[in-house]
């Protein structure tokens, strides 16, 4: 005797079926959405996680901010300083790179308040650090 359709009742010709060939395609349907629901559940669990320190996205997030505030102090530097006069990147290529080869990195840093990867970049003279940053490093290279 074949089981009932866990749906409508009717006999199951198929064996291992829950349901009928008339209510598989909805049954099907509603697993998938069940699916769905399960796994934006998760993410959302996942995103109210965000709080845990461990977390990648707590790290981007606190990443993303310090950029943005980078970004904000460079903008307002600018406002507040225009352009300036006769010094440019080719400037401080010239005159300042060549002297931060007698500092480390942690001496940079400390005076720039910059990762030890940006002073890295602007000692190699790979980059040339923003110009709020050049009267910091011009007072550290008159030490020396
Ligand atoms: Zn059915």
């Amino acid at each position: 005797m074949p089981a009932p359709c866990a749906s409508c009742g009717a006999p199951v010709r198929k064996r291992r079926r829950r349901y009928c060939e008339a209510c598989l395609p909805q049954a099907r349907k509603e697993r998938g959405l069940r699916a769905i629901a399960i796994a934006r559940k998760a993410l959302a669990a996942q995103a109210a996680a965000g709080e845990d320190p461990r977390s990648a996205s707590h790290t981007n997030a606190k990443r993303s901010a310090a950029i943005a505030e980078a970004h904000r102090q460079n903008r307002e530097w600018r406002r507040a300083h225009g352009k300036a006069q006769g010094r440019d990147h080719a400037w401080f290529l010239r005159e300042i790179a060549p002297k931060l080869e007698a500092f480390s990195l942690s001496e940079l840093a400390e005076a720039t308040g910059l990762s030890l990867a940006a002073c890295s970049r602007f000692r190699a003279g790979a980059r040339v650090p923003h110009p709020r940053h050049w009267e910091a490093i011009m007072r550290l290279t008159q030490k020396r």
